[in-house]
């Protein structure tokens, strides 16, 4: 092994085969220190697989170690009201995730005695759980000899085995699947070894593909699998993977009411599904009238003023919401559930979409949180 590592940095003997190059560099070049390393608890491994799912690392520590703080296990989680949980995960985006995760911890309570399912094929009939992110867990957890494919290593595939089509296809995720079953360790005999070889070379794989095999300008003149690179051979590394012909987004408009009262503004559970779903946010209307639909939730209003609006890009559509601001004289009564006086002060902790956040703090009244 020492003459893997004494070879890290130039040109990788290409006799090698390729999982025994990415576990050498991982063990020398690649991350060691992230919050989540370094566990073999596979309930801290499965909360940062889940909250690292299109999310960059330096957004996901805070509520990843903030989301521990308060959930240190998963009976824990299981147990918690779900307004408790969309709230901690608020601004984190991707809400079906916290959706999901909740649903699974009280699944793996239920089903499996609050204990983790043993292998990646158990866990990958959990809520939320794909097969990538299920062999990630085993992996880390119990060393389970599981390729993973999550969007970094894709990238990588396609650029080294010179993989071309749309990523998304079936034909080329299978073509992917394959070389991701192929190109594991090989056995080895002793079970600890095995197991540290496979923590190695999947946390290998997500490092090589987030710090050298990047989706702007790859840093092949550090690569350990250079040596039998295809897109690197070929000068093909802004070709693969084949760019997905993106669809163009359909424009949505909505109208939300911002209501303020004595201190306290007027917000409203969201539904469990849809956008924002379980999330707290300005109740929405189809801005044919703001004072009629204030009235309508039990509120008095006499004038409407609407303010500037603004755009949230969805995975699947562009937003457009306009919000309207009435000064409400009383409270009224409220007869929906849903809706509830909240104050101004404490809105930092009522866990609204990102957008309505900011929409919030950016106000005239920009000392609300
Ligand atoms: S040589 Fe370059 S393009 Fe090929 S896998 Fe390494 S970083 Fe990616």
């Amino acid at each position: 092994m020492s003459s893997v590592l004494s070879r890290v940095g130039r040109p990788a003997a290409p006799d090698l085969p390729f999982a025994e190059r990415v576990i050498a560099w991982q063990r020398t070049h690649g991350r060691h220190a992230l919050p989540w390393q370094n566990t073999r608890d596979p309930y801290r491994i499965w909360l940062s697989e889940i909250m690292l799912q299109q999310t960059q690392v330096a957004t996901v520590i805070p509520y990843y170690e903030r989301f521990l703080a308060r959930y240190p296990d998963v009976a824990s989680l299981a147990a918690a009201p779900d307004a408790d949980v969309m709230a901690l995960w608020a601004g984190l985006g991707y809400y079906t995730r916290a959706r999901n995760l909740h649903r699974c911890a009280r699944e793996i309570v239920t089903q499996w005695g609050g204990q983790f399912p043993p292998d990646a094929a158990s866990i990958a009939t959990l809520p939320g759980i794909g097969r990538s992110t299920a062999a990630a867990i085993a992996a880390f957890a119990y060393g389970e000899r599981a390729a993973i494919l999550d969007g970094n290593v894709r990238r990588v595939f396609a650029r080294h085995f010179g993989i071309e089509g749309d990523p998304a296809s079936t034909r080329v995720q299978q073509v992917m699947w394959r070389h991701a079953d192929a190109e594991l360790p090989a056995l080895r005999a002793e079970t600890e070894a095995q197991a540290n070889a496979m923590r190695a070379y999947t946390q290998g794989l997500m490092d090589l593909g987030a710090t050298l095999c990047t989706r702007g300008v790859p840093d092949c003149g550090r690569c350990p699998v250079r040596s039998t690179c295809v897109a690197l051979r070929e000068a093909r590394q802004h070709e693969l993977p084949t760019p997905r012909v993106r669809k163009v987004s359909p424009e949505r408009t909505t109208h939300l009411l911002w209501i303020e009262h004595d201190g306290r503004i007027l917000l409203e559970r969201r539904p469990p599904t849809g956008i924002w779903g379980g999330l707290v946010s300005l109740p929405e209307f189809d801005g044919e009238d703001a004072v009629a639909a204030c009235r309508r939730l039990g509120i008095p209003a006499d004038a409407a003023h609407p303010q500037t609006p603004f755009l949230h890009v969805f995975t699947h559509f562009r937003l457009t919401a306009t919000p309207w601001r009435i000064a409400a004289a009383e409270p009224g009564t409220l007869s929906d559930p849903a809706h509830t006086w909240v104050p101004l002060a404490e809105l930092a902790d009522a866990g609204l979409p990102a957008p309505i956040r900011k929409l919030l703090v950016t106000s005239a009244q920009g000392t609300l949180l």
